[in-house]
């Protein structure tokens, strides 16, 4: 299946709280959406593999996706070599998609600045003929380059390139992080396991802060903000939402 929008994260959990709320707006759109998360997140402190299985299914449903799939690499040991690259770009030439959200450039958790670099070179090597990939059932595949690659801001603060107004799926959006109740304040789960930097009610509040900052920007409830390394182009004025501010 061809996809429109395919939101890549290296932790199932880091498109829910970074870049959903555009994968809703444009599936209202009429598009079609994916995810791939490059590991299942095994090293996280809370929870387990398998649950936190469970949360990512239950958060697909919740941002209605197309498609979801996991790659299985390594949970912070991954590299950004030959190897990894090959299996993103089997699973980008696979979707084809016109636009990928991607993990942050730098962060405060190394694996997402190494994720991002990785996804955006496997993004553009899936656009060389000469780089050979087979699907699945070993059928060689087409090349295939999205035209952007944006990268979401995650935890530490970067003054994006655009922000998206995402007001009306805020609730969906909040829904689909507390779907991962392992990992994130939850009054039903885990009083018995570690307290860690995500899982305070402050963590939450942050993240909704952030995109009342960004929708702050361009006067309206909340936004999802991006960093595009290549120049953004609109073919019509009507592409702008600028409330007045
Ligand atoms: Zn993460």
């Amino acid at each position: 299946m061809q996809l429109d929008v395919l939101g890549i994260s290296v932790h199932p959990d880091d498109v829910e709280l970074f870049a959903s709320g555009v994968l809703m707006m444009e599936k209202l759109k009429g598009k079609r959406t994916g995810v791939v998360d490059l590991t299942r997140g095994e090293l996280g402190t809370r929870g387990t593999p398998e649950l936190r299985a469970v949360e990512s299914a239950h958060a697909a449903s919740i941002l209605d996706l197309d498609v979801r799939e996991n790659l299985g690499m390594a949970d912070g040991f991954f590299k950004n070599d030959e190897a990894h690259q090959r299996l993103l770009i089997r699973a980008i030439r696979k979707y084809r998609p016109e636009v990928v959200l991607a993990n942050a450039l730098e962060d405060r958790h190394p694996d997402h600045g190494r994720a991002g670099k990785l996804i955006a070179e496997s993004c553009f090597l899936s656009g060389l003929r000469k780089v050979e990939t087979v699907d699945a059932d070993g059928r060689p595949q087409e090349h295939w380059r999205p035209k952007y690659v944006f990268h979401y801001i995650q935890d530490r603060y970067y003054t994006p390139s655009f922000v998206y107004d995402i007001s009306p799926v805020i609730e969906r959006k909040i829904e689909a992080i507390k779907a991962y109740s392992s990992q994130f304040f939850s009054t039903e789960y885990g009083a018995d396991e570690p307290q860690t930097y995500i899982s305070t009610p402050e963590f939450l509040n942050s993240i909704v802060g952030r995109l009342q900052m960004y929708g702050k920007m361009i006067g309206v409830a909340y936004a999802e903000g991006f960093i595009t390394e290549k120049m953004i182009g609109v073919s019509s004025l009507d592409a702008f939402v600028q409330k007045d501010t």
